[in-house]
């Protein structure tokens, strides 16, 4: 190749460079298990006010860590958005996280809503809650999710399955509460009390409740938001247990920056973002969530159900012991 031919390659290879790295150092690619329709008017609120391009694939948890996993250091994500610390603990886990440090973050964030070591954080609070049916029930026949095992509400209980991650994180953060022994008894005492086979979801849950098919339930605060949305008159309501003890289980909707992220900064900045006082409304409301910012209230609608004592716990807790909670699970026959 001639001396010129050499000048004018090189000199193409630098542009190429350039303009690939002036696209890097903008854009940030997010991986999120949370749907297109909550997240795409938060992400395109931040690109109005930063200027910076937010390209986004939506998927379930449980594919998107196989893939970040399977692309390794070619992943062109920058930031995993994804429900449930179970999940979230999974992610950093399986090494897909790093950790990042930000004030910003840690003032916005709650340390029992953060991972200690900084590799995501909850951006959303989801309580996981008992439901009952009005007609059947009032606030002063309930009290634990413990007292639901007691023989007394035989045949009245209606659960989701056990395969659900909300579920394990629910029954991990017992046993880190009560320990294996008194918790697989108190598991064993639901489902002897169950009115039915659990659920696939929350809502068909909550639907038979209302239906009177069983009095009261188990389930995540903005599936019953969501039902309330349909029929305002419909015969549910919440209730906060262990408000003498540990407190309502609560969970996270939350987001960490991939291990090989190509922007790093531009991920933070997006992460502290949906932190900050500006996007909290916007990322907890449209799905009748919780703020984890808690300097921000919660939607009117939310505020409505009442105030309660959530559990104080770290959720990291929840994915340390998934993996007994499912055993645990199974060995109580909770499907
Ligand atoms: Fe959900």
């Amino acid at each position: 190749m001639q001396c010129k031919q050499w000048v004018i390659l090189a000199a193409a290879l630098m542009t190429t460079w350039v303009s690939h790295s002036a696209l890097a150092s903008d854009e940030v690619v997010v991986y999120s298990a949370r749907n297109e329709q909550l997240i795409k008017p938060l992400f395109d609120a931040y690109t109005k006010e930063s200027g910076v391009e937010v390209k986004f694939i939506t998927g379930k948890a449980g594919s998107l860590l196989q893939r970040l996993k399977a692309e390794g250091d070619n992943t062109p994500a920058d930031l995993l958005i994804t429900v449930d610390a179970g999940n979230l603990w999974q992610a950093a886990n399986m090494g897909l996280l790093q950790p990042v440090s930000s004030a910003k973050l840690s003032e916005a964030i709650p340390a029992h809503l953060r991972d200690p070591d900084n590799q995501w954080y909850g951006l959303s609070v989801r309580a996981r809650t008992i439901v009952y049916n009005t007609n059947k029930l009032n606030d002063s026949d309930l009290s634990t999710y413990e007292d639901l095992a007691d023989p007394k509400w035989k045949g009245k209980l209606c659960l989701r399955t056990a395969k659900k991650v909300y579920n394990q994180s629910l029954v991990a953060m017992m046993i880190a509460e009560h320990g294996e022994s008194q918790t697989e008894a108190i598991v064993k005492g639901w489902v002897a009390n169950l009115a039915t086979k659990p659920f696939s979801s929350d809502t068909k849950m909550m639907e038979a409740v209302a239906a009177g098919q069983c009095e009261v339930g188990i389930g995540n605060t903005y599936y019953f938001g969501r039902l309330e949305d349909k029929d305002p008159t419909i015969p549910l309501k919440l209730f906060w247990p262990n408000q003498q003890s540990s407190g309502v289980h609560v969970n996270i909707s939350g987001g960490g920056v991939t291990k090989y992220a190509s922007n790093v900064n531009g991920a933070t900045a997006l992460l502290e973002w949906l932190a900050s006082d500006k996007a909290q409304n916007l990322f907890s409301d449209s799905n009748h969530e919780y703020p984890a910012n808690a300097q921000i209230k919660p939607s009117a609608q939310v505020t409505a159900w009442g105030s309660f004592k959530g559990n104080q716990v770290n959720v990291a807790k929840a994915g340390e012991l998934q993996v007994d909670a499912v055993k645990l699970m199974d060995r109580a026959r909770y499907k």
